[in-house]
């Protein structure tokens, strides 16, 4: 029996008539917006005889496959014994750029619902219209053209040929990975304490359609835990695609060594790793234009080819691979490895490819959401990392800048960058007293303001290459971005810095925002060694009543770690003169207990007082300290110097919730201790008075959300490096006297609660 493949009229049309280049120069950001709003006018001009979004589907037999195919057209028009499909487009670009004929993707899409119309309806012929209209000058274009059932039958069936290979690939590779995920067994001769726990619970939310929060220890397999009960999700038909998103680079590659585990006990799956554009990229500069990068010339030529090239050939699309076939195929290596998200059946990538509304994949669609899985790796990242992808800001300083640039260039640019720079000067003057303020609400008219400034740099970036004006294009395009999610979620307020002024549209909790992006996903699993307290953390990351939540014991036994407090104070004020103690302290620890140290420190700056005390004390000691801005190199050389076994004690200076307090996996003898100086609190400043304030009116402790629980996620994460394998063991010294206070010694986990005072 012929297989049956779903595919929209739309996805199939883009997937097969596909051409051109990349070309980040300009892309009107607006059009997706006004768009809407222009299909709505032109149908409104509609007879009444007329239909608007009709729903078309037609099943299309190609070889051993059915397409079963639909989509809405825009409008059917019935004109004088005509019956005419009618497609709009909308463009931000001057439609002289259409040409004599328009753009080949769009008659395709036309005539693929004018073939399924036509075939449903007995027609022996049918016209088609596409109708352009432009969104600034609200200029229209029209194209029409008749076409034949014969003709259509005949297009229809080219485009099936074109697109049969990938399907049928696709196709081929899905009934193999779901056979092969049925067979297979856990990767590891037997489960971990808590390991079979957390798969369990995992493949649970997953058939139940739910979302779960986990609390699992360090060393536990995280990873492998979910991936596998995911895997086996996917054999049984519950999901299609699964998305393991994390933070850092590190992690992602404990997940492709995941999927290669299991892949190498049969599993016949496929992955791709996205990398960052900047990090990717085969150029010196990422300017994605078609004059400059041979690899965006042409990109969407030979895209199709190089996917069924890489998809046919490879299993596991990491960095090294895609590099390799987006050289051999001329194509940016970044693009590709998005393409290829689409097509595979685990991605392995950043979160904000998902969660970020300015970067994530635009083109899941919700039946496909439907039948992924979000597996979101060390998720306590994901409060900051939210806040982050939802506030946006912008400086006075940069339209004064532009003001100045275009002042003999161009005048609408002239007089816009001119008029939001006034906006800031008044709003300064309005505050005159404060370095710092909050606005009530955002004023409409700087809205309209940088509304208008972007339509006039649309205009003019269309015809001339002006970076400057090009970034702030960008800016300002996100900032009225996030202008449309603001609610009581955000906190509006300006900084003045000499004589510059910031505005930032500050998302003070991102739970709606990650709730919103995260939402019609199958599943979510957020999953974290530190994911407490897990009340915080499913409040702020979205969380729902009927989520699932599940908090999984160390498997490692007491005796594996002593714990030691050391009540000094750290506070800001006391650093100078606990320099001397802490470095006494931390000479007697490895005097009695010799071995590899990492010490951590709440800032750089007492990191250093420290660091020179002791060195000038105990110079004999080894020790290593943490630069600044450490270059990936610079990390590695840093962790290869904690050996096993090694004759003398070796002391690695570093900063709390830097590069070295998460992430790093020093197993057994390469680390024999970690000291914790203080309790992590963030810098008192502006932005985080903010976050108490906003939590402490919605009657949350502010303080802790602001302050304690970011700080000791971060003391929790330094002190988990410790012990990582059943054979570990360690010592752990937390110095500072507010571990001895209820608030704080609530934190810590239950391993660490049999601690002595010294
Ligand atoms: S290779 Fe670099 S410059 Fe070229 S398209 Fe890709 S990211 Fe842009």
């Amino acid at each position: 029996m012929a297989t049956t493949i779903q595919i929209a009229v739309r996805t199939l049309v883009e997937h097969v008539y596909r051409s051109g280049s990349i070309d980040s120069k300009f892309r009107s950001q607006s059009t997706l917006l006004d768009g809407t709003r222009i299909h709505q006018k032109i149908q409104h001009t509609y007879q009444e005889s007329d239909q608007k979004e009709v729903y078309l589907r037609t099943d299309l037999s190609f070889k051993d496959l059915v397409f079963t195919i639909d989509g809405r057209c825009d409008g059917l028009l019935f004109r004088d014994g005509e019956v005419i499909i009618d497609e709009i487009k909308s463009t931000s670009h001057h439609l002289e750029h259409l040409g004599q004929e328009g753009l080949p993707v769009h008659w395709a899409q036309a005539k693929m619902y004018a073939y399924i119309y036509a075939q449903d309806h007995q027609l022996q012929e049918i016209f088609v219209q596409l109708t352009y209209v432009q969104v600034e000058s609200d200029e229209k274009k029209y194209y029409k053209q008749c076409f034949t059932l014969e003709d259509l039958e005949i297009f229809v069936h080219e485009v099936a040929e074109s697109y049969y290979p990938y399907a049928k690939l696709l196709h081929d590779h899905r009934k193999a990975r779901n056979n092969s995920s049925k067979q297979l067994v856990f990767p590891f001769e037997s489960y971990r304490a808590g390991q079979r726990k957390l798969a369990g619970a995992v493949y649970k939310t997953i058939s139940e359609e739910k979302s779960l929060f986990v609390k699992a220890p360090t060393g536990i397999g995280k990873t492998i835990s979910t991936f596998f009960p995911a895997v086996k999700a996917m054999g049984e038909g519950y999901l299609n695609r699964i998305f393991y998103l994390t933070a850092k680079t590190i992690t992602r590659t404990t997940a492709e060594e995941a999927a290669e585990r299991m892949r190498s006990c049969g599993l016949c799956m496929k992955t791709v790793t996205i990398t960052a554009k900047d990090k990717v990229c085969f150029k010196d500069e990422t300017k994605c234009q078609k004059d400059y990068c041979e690899f965006a010339d042409g990109y969407y030529d030979r895209i199709n080819e190089a996917v069924l090239d890489i998809v046919s050939n490879e299993n596991s699309m990491n960095r090294e691979v895609i590099e390799t076939y987006a050289r051999k195929h001329t194509i940016c290596p970044f693009e590709f490895s998005i393409d290829l998200a689409y097509a595979v059946d685990a991605v392995i990538c950043d979160y904000n490819y998902i969660f970020d509304p300015r970067v994530s994949l635009k083109r899941l669609f919700e039946d496909q959401k439907k039948s992924t899985v979000l597996l979101i790796d060390e998720a306590h990242n994901l409060v900051d990392r939210g806040r982050e992808m939802f506030s946006a800001s912008l400086k006075k300083y940069s339209f004064l800048q532009l003001k100045k640039e275009f002042k003999t260039v161009n005048k609408i640019v002239y007089d816009g960058a001119s008029k939001i720079n006034a906006w800031f000067i008044s709003l300064k003057k309005n505050h005159p007293e404060q370095s710092e303020f909050t606005l009530e609400q955002l004023d409409e008219e700087l809205v309209e303001l940088l509304t208008q400034f972007n339509e006039g740099a649309e205009l003019f970036l269309q015809k001339e290459n002006a970076p400057n004006l090009l970034e702030l294009y960008f800016q300002v395009n996100a900032f009225l971005k996030i202008v449309e999610l603001l609610d009581d979620h955000f906190v509006i307020y300006g900084e003045k810095n000499n004589n510059d002024i910031t505005l930032k549209l500050f998302c003070i909790d991102p739970s709606k925002q990650l709730q919103k992006m995260g939402k019609n996903y199958r599943s979510k699993a957020l999953f974290s060694a530190t994911l407490s307290p897990l009340s915080y953390y499913r409040d702020i990351l979205g969380g729902q009543e009927d989520d699932y939540s599940l908090s999984i014991p160390s498997p490692f036994k007491e005796e594996q770690t002593d714990i030691f407090i050391k009540p000094l104070s750290t506070r800001y004020r006391d650093r100078e003169k606990t320099k001397e103690p802490i470095a006494s302290m931390i000479h007697a620890l490895v005097q009695n207990r010799p071995g590899n140290y990492l010490v951590f420190f709440p800032s750089y700056q007492y990191l250093l007082a420290v660091y020179e005390q002791f060195k000038k004390e105990f110079p004999g000691i080894n020790t290593l300290l943490q630069g600044a801005g450490m270059s990936e190199e610079e990390r590695e050389l840093f962790l290869a110097e904690f050996k096993p076994n090694q004759s003398e004690t070796l002391i690695g200076f570093a900063v709390l919730g830097g590069i070295f307090s998460e992430g790093v996996d020093l197993k057994g003898d390469r680390l024999n201790g970690v000291v914790v100086i203080g309790v992590g609190l963030p810098q008192l400043c502006y932005e985080r008075n903010l976050i108490k304030d906003h939590f402490n009116q919605k009657e949350k402790s502010g303080y802790d959300y602001a302050y304690v629980f970011p700080g000791m996620n971060k003391v929790l994460q330094a002190g988990g490096r410790l012990i990582r394998s059943e054979e570990d063991h360690g010592t752990i010294v937390l110095v500072d006297d507010r571990f001895l206070q209820r608030q704080y010694r609530e934190l810590l986990p239950l391993e660490w609660r049999r601690f002595t005072v010294i």
